[in-house]
């Protein structure tokens, strides 16, 4: 039986397509091995969102050419789309698929065996109007799944290189949602988390639907106990998607809205389309209405003309959003931007030092939120029981275990949970009788 090694870099959306192109070799009669090991074939899936992001993808690509100088290496992903030359002329590369037509890859993989030539596959990624169904063959896992829903973006923040590696708007039809849904459903997993480039702007480009549209869908499935929502656009939430999140307890209360800089002049200059007054606004409305609910974010420090006053201004808006987590980046400049030319860019040693006091003020928020989760009873979906320790989610993302009285417990149960204490990857718990 072949073998096939799967090596995937950058964010959620490039996880769930490793996971549906790993089905297609799998559908193929190929076996999944470790990255580690000598394989038949290394598919290696890049990212580009920041250049360590890329040198990281570079690295990788060399590092399976080395590991089995006869297998088939094919790259896929953002990098490879956004630099498909750069990509073709590695050492050791057979396929090159960009962001698109990643459904034929076991197809361009034989292509390239038999023909003993280089397959090179990356179309003109704006010209897509489509949004690629890749069928998911057959499920690994059964706790919770990842659907992804939406491709391309349409913003252009002006640091961002995605849109010019992910192209236009585009969904996928409700009718696929519904069927990898029942799929979903019938393989065991209890929960599935919907994913895009830019999720909230799920159906846009056709003005039909809705991200509402999406969510309902997935919810008409009464299999599936939990629908959480990925990385949205703080603009996109939508009074409709406050009012289900709001009447639903089915879909999780926990939001993932990047603010990227808490200071006007630098969102501004972003080009991000909303003010630190909106995003205040907005959190302030979900809170009052969606009770438990936790919101994370993505920040940006060291933005070409970020001062020091600008940061701490940026600092202290972090802090007062109370957020439950996070996740800093240093600006990594990405040529053929806008921001990559802008004056004042900011150094390195500057950045890191930034990097070190926004983490300060995640890992406080993230403490403050687990505090005021203290004493509540929660649903915990057990991912993993191990060495005498039930793990799970509860629905606003907290990490949870449970360590008494769990004989009889089973992975992928629900479980009512008494949050009773704090640990450091998270919170300790009871089951509540
Ligand atoms: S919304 Fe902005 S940051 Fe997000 S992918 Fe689109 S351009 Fe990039």
């Amino acid at each position: 039986m072949p073998t096939v090694a799967f090596i995937t870099l950058g964010c959620k959306v490039n996880q769930t397509e490793t996971e549906a192109m790993s089905g297609l070799f799998r559908h193929r009669g190929y076996e999944m091995v470790d990255a580690t090991e000598k394989a038949d074939v290394y598919v290696i899936n890049t990212c580009s969102v920041t250049h360590l992001g890329e040198r990281k993808s570079r690295q990788m690509v060399r590092r399976a050419g080395r590991l089995n100088p006869d297998a088939i290496v094919a790259v896929t992903g953002c990098f490879a789309q956004l630099s498909p030359a750069e990509t073709a002329a590695i050492q050791g590369v057979d396929v090159v698929v960009g962001t698109q037509n990643r459904s034929h890859i076991v197809d361009y993989v034989e292509q390239a065996r038999e023909q003993k030539l280089q397959v090179q596959a990356v179309s003109d990624i704006m010209s897509m109007r489509e949004f690629e169904e890749i069928p998911l063959q057959d499920s690994p896992g059964r706790t919770r799944a990842f659907m992804k829903i939406q491709d391309g973006c349409d913003n252009y923040c002006s640091y961002c290189i995605i849109p010019y590696a992910r192209g236009h708007l585009r969904s996928r039809s409700l009718g696929g949602i519904s069927e990898e849904t029942r799929f979903l459903a019938d393989a065991g997993y209890r929960e599935i988390v919907l994913t895009g480039i830019n999720l909230g702007t799920y159906g846009r480009e056709t003005g039909r639907h809705t991200l509402v549209d999406a969510v309902r869908a997935v919810l008409a499935e009464p299999r599936i106990a939990r629908v959480r929502l990925s990385s949205t656009e703080s603009l996109e939430i939508s009074a409709e998607l406050i009012e289900l999140m709001e009447q639903d307890s089915r879909l999780c209360p926990h939001l993932h809205l990047p603010l990227q800089a808490g200071d006007d002049a630098i969102l501004s200059a972003m080009r991000r389309p909303y003010t630190t007054g909106d995003y205040a606004d907005l959190l302030k409305r979900l809170r009052s209405r969606v009770s438990d609910l936790a919101v994370t974010t993505d920040i940006i420090v060291g933005f070409p003309g970020e001062s020091a006053d600008r940061f701490a201004r940026s600092l202290e808006f972090a802090s007062a959003m109370q957020f439950a987590k996070i996740h800093v980046f240093p600006y990594s400049k990405r040529s053929g931007t806008p921001a990559a030319s802008f004056a004042g860019q900011v150094g390195d040693a500057e950045k890191k030092c930034r990097v070190a006091d926004l983490m300060q003020v995640s890992e406080q928020g993230s403490l403050n939120f687990r505090q005021r989760m203290l004493g509540k009873t929660l649903p915990v979906l057990l991912e993993r029981i191990v060495d005498g320790i039930a793990e799970g989610l509860t629905p606003n993302y907290q990490r949870v275990f449970i360590a008494e009285e769990i004989a009889g417990l089973t992975e992928n149960q629900l479980v009512q949970t008494e949050l009773v204490g704090i640990c450091d990857e998270g919170l300790s718990g009871r089951l509540k009788k």
